[in-house]
């Protein structure tokens, strides 16, 4: 069985689908602007291991950071990784 790609719409609750690497889809039955999950992201999953192993690190870091300056690094590390560029060292 393959996974559907679907999730549900957290403002009206249709059904939706993650469509490619899309960050963020328009809602076809209310026309919100829907951020897709991470994880239903292809590009979510683009990249080395490494990379995506990083990735996955950055986010769990960005939960917890509450200095704004580390947050706006690990974004642009994580964009960097998501758009195939090394982040620079
Ligand atoms: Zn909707």
């Amino acid at each position: 069985m393959s996974e559907a790609k679907s999730f549900n719409c957290p403002n009206c609750g249709s059904p939706l689908t993650a469509d490619g690497p899309a960050r963020e889809i328009k809602c076809v039955y209310c026309g919100s602007s829907v951020i897709v999950p991470e994880e239903l992201r292809d590009s979510a999953r683009r990249g080395t291991p490494q990379q995506q192993q990083r990735a996955d690190e950055i986010v769990e870091r960005l939960i917890v950071v509450t200095d704004p300056k580390e947050e706006a690094k690990l974004y642009a590390e994580l964009d960097a990784i998501e758009n195939g560029n090394e982040p620079l060292k």
